[in-house]
């Protein structure tokens, strides 16, 4: 991933791909202080566009402000890195990562006197687990990780340091011949796959946990939305592992994920055990927003160029 071409935006400019790097005592490396997004631009009839560009800039500073840490640019300043980064590298679709993460000026868990460096990159990365994954469904498992507390991390941040929960969850998932986690909150209720949403559908109603151990995810806004629009009732609740195992349908929604179905939580088959009706509908509005099709709101889409 490091030996490419392309352009990297690091600290307000431009570098290439190869020189953008860091010091081996960057501080976010060592004690995973730092936060970051994960963002999609889409290939659409004008042209490559982003997708709710400045609802990620928006989380992102607001993670950084959770975490105490200063941004350096304007939010303007980090949309415009961020349409720079598909653009100088001719991309047409892509996912972008922006991070914000503290400098190798100094160690120690005070964290004084850190300089905030910002990064924005940008890459071709297409379905994340495959095409037949969306329309099909994924296997998934109950982690034997806990989602984090409130109060043992901080949910309403994006921060580097919070996924090594994630990664736990996942590759426990995948060793166990699954391709996703669900992992649940302290308290037992369902929050959210390692880098997704959570949703079911009984009896016609969308249900999503509540946002307290789940990351308050731009995706899940998105469908909530275009759910309402539908006609569709939507509630945000505690939701139980058995209220899945007999949900008519189940989906999980992310920037990388997009909509993907769930056909089997811990070896019990969803509703029909593939793809439902309800989840198709809001897959196809979201893949038709997305790409420019048939935008339910034209305003999410950012033109790079
Ligand atoms: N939960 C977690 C833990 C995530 O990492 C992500 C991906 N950012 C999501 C949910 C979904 O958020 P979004 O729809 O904003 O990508």
């Amino acid at each position: 991933m490091s030996d490419r071409d392309g352009l990297i935006w690091l600290d307000g400019e431009l570098v290439d791909w190869r020189e953008a790097k860091v010091h081996v005592l960057t501080h976010t490396l060592h004690y995973g202080m730092g936060v970051f997004e994960g963002v999609r631009a889409y290939e659409t009839p004008q042209g490559a566009a982003i997708f709710r560009l400045q609802e990620h800039t928006d989380r992102l500073f607001n993670s950084a402000k959770i975490l105490g840490m200063k941004m350096p640019f304007s939010k303007d300043e980090i949309n415009e890195a961020q349409r720079a980064a598909v653009r100088e590298n001719n991309l047409n679709s892509a996912y972008l990562r922006p991070m914000v993460f503290f400098g190798s000026e100094g160690m120690g868990l005070r964290a004084e006197n850190l300089k905030v460096h910002v990064m924005v990159a940008a890459w071709e990365w297409p379905a994340y687990m495959g095409e037949e994954a969306k329309t099909q469904g994924i296997k998934i498992r109950t982690s034997s990780f806990t989602r984090h507390h409130v109060n043992i991390t901080m949910c309403k941040a994006k921060a580097n340091g919070n996924y090594i929960n994630s990664m736990l969850a996942l590759r426990e998932a995948i060793d166990s011949g699954c391709e996703e986690a669900l992992l649940l909150d302290p308290e037992g209720y369902v929050a959210e796959g390692s880098g997704e949403n959570f949703f079911i559908v009984r009896d016609g109603v969308i249900y999503t946990p509540e946002l307290t151990a789940c990351l308050d995810g731009i995706t899940r806004r998105t469908i909530i939305e275009m759910a309402k629009s539908l006609g569709y009732e939507v509630r945000e609740k505690r939701i139980t592992r058995d209220e899945v195992y007999i949900a008519d349908e189940a989906f999980f929604t992310g920037t990388a994920a997009e909509v993907l179905p769930i056909r089997m939580l811990d070896g019990r088959a969803i509703g029909i055990g593939s793809r439902g009706p309800v989840t198709e509908k809001l897959q196809t509005m979201y893949f038709d927003q997305v790409t420019g099709k048939a935008p339910y709101k034209p305003e999410w889409l950012t033109l790079v160029k």
